[in-house]
C-alpha cells in the first residue's frame, strides 16, 4: 500500500485559494487506511472548507482512486457536480490523483490534498514500514528477507560499514542496523556463509522510471 500523509489544512486552503466550488476526492483503500482520505477524514475536509466559505459540490470515496475503471465509474456518477465546480481536491496518493486527473472530462483544477510517502506492508502491531524501494533487482534470497537498500540507511549492497554500534544504526539510533539484522538471521539459518559472496553494483536499467507494466 502506498502510505500518505495529509498536507496542512494552511497549504489546502492556499492552494484552493480563488476556488469557490470544491468536489471532494478520497479513497477507500491506501488513503482509508492511512485515515488521510477514508470516509470520516473526507467528511472532516468538507466540514472544515465550508467553514472557510468553500462551497463543496459533492464528495466520492471509490474504493480503489488510483484504478483507472473504477475512478472513471465513480466520477461519470457525480458528472453534473463536477461540471459545477471550480477544483477537485484529491485525498490520495500521487497515482490516486494523477489517476483523477487523466479520467477528469469536466477540466476541472486538480489538486492534491496529501503527499505520498512509501509503499508500506502493516505488521502484527499495525505498524506501516517501508521494507522496498522497488529497485527493480531483488536480492532477498541472500539476505534472509531484510532488504539493505531500503532498509540500511546507506543502502548498502554489502554492509555492515563500521559505523554499527551494538546492533544500531550509526545514522539512526532508534534502527536496527540492516546489515546485523542479516547478519543474524543468516547466522540462525546456518547461511553465514553467504555473506563471502559480494554483491555486485546495483543494475541501474532494472529500475527504470517511470515503470510500465501490461496488467495480465
Ligand atoms: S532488494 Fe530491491 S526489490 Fe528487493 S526488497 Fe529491496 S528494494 Fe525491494
Ligand atoms: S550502521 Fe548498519 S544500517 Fe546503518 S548505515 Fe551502517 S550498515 Fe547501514
Amino acid at each position: 500500500m502506498i502510505v500518505t500523509r495529509q498536507k496542512t489544512l494552511e497549504q489546502i486552503l492556499k492552494m484552493l485559494d480563488g476556488k469557490k466550488k470544491i468536489f471532494i476526492i478520497g479513497c477507500g483503500d491506501c488513503a482509508a487506511t492511512c485515515k488521510t482520505g477514508g470516509d470520516e477524514e473526507v467528511r472532516q475536509m468538507s466540514d472544515f472548507l465550508t467553514q472557510r466559505g468553500k462551497e463543496i459540490t459533492g464528495c466520492a470515496v471509490p474504493e480503489d482512486t488510483c484504478v483507472s475503471a473504477k475512478t472513471k465509474n465513480a466520477l461519470a456518477k457525480f458528472s453534473v457536480q463536477l461540471k459545477t465546480s471550480d477544483a477537485v481536491l484529491v485525498l490520495a496518493c500521487g497515482s490516486g490523483v494523477q489517476c483523477v486527473k487523466e479520467n477528469d472530462r469536466t477540466h476541472c483544477e486538480i489538486f492534491p490534498g496529501c503527499d505520498s510517502l512509501f509503499a508500506a506492508f502493516i505488521d502484527k502491531d499495525n505498524v506501516l514500514k517501508e521494507v522496498c524501494s522497488a529497485c527493480g533487482a531483488c536480492v532477498l534470497e541472500l539476505t534472509e528477507g531484510v532488504c539493505p537498500v531500503t532498509r540500511c540507511s546507506k543502502g548498502l549492497l554489502n554492509g555492515p560499514c563500521g559505523g554499527q554500534d551494538k546492533g544500531k544504526c550509526e545514522a539512526d539510533k532508534t534502527k536496527d542496523c540492516a546489515w546485523i539484522l542479516i547478519y543474524n538471521r543468516l547466522k540462525e539459518k546456518g547461511k553465514v556463509e553467504n555473506l563471502k559472496k559480494t554483491l555486485p553494483p546495483k543494475d541501474a536499467s532494472r529500475s527504470k522510471k517511470p515503470g510500465i507494466v501490461l496488467k495480465k
